[in-house]
């Protein structure tokens, strides 16, 4: 399957690595838009949130738990953090390859654009 998100799982597609497991891979955002900018994926393709299964409940909620390990990590848990997973064309999703954006380092504003 043509998929960048794949290849990087692979190791086909060099990635900084954050943290991997059985089921997840996080690496470094290729374009950071926060001093701190992880990408949490799952290592099955799913294409986005539109695509989860019943069977993905436990992943989703594990990827959430190590977004919360992962900022304490990387030093951004105190002040607060955002995780971000845009879906469909419209929302700004630019990889089918579901993923979590993990967001630190400065303030955020709301409403986002
Ligand atoms: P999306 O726009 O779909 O929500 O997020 C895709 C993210 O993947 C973007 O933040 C983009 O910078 C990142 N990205 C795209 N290609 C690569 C790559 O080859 N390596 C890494 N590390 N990140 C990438
Ligand atoms: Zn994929």
């Amino acid at each position: 399957m043509d998929c960048l998100f794949c290849k990087i799982v692979a190791g086909q597609i060099p990635s900084t690595k954050v943290y991997e497991d059985e089921y997840i891979y996080a690496f470094e955002d290729i374009n950071p838009e926060a001093p701190v900018h992880v990408v949490i994926i799952p290592k099955e393709h799913i294409a986005s949130i539109k695509e989860l299964k019943e069977e993905h409940k436990a992943l989703i909620g594990h990827i959430h738990y190590m977004a919360n390990v992962i900022a304490k990590e990387k030093g951004i848990y105190d002040d607060g953090f955002r995780i971000v997973s845009n879906t469909g064309e419209k929302a700004g999703q630019t990889v089918f390859h579901l993923h979590f954006h993990l967001l630190g380092g400065r303030e955020f504003r709301w409403p986002p654009g």
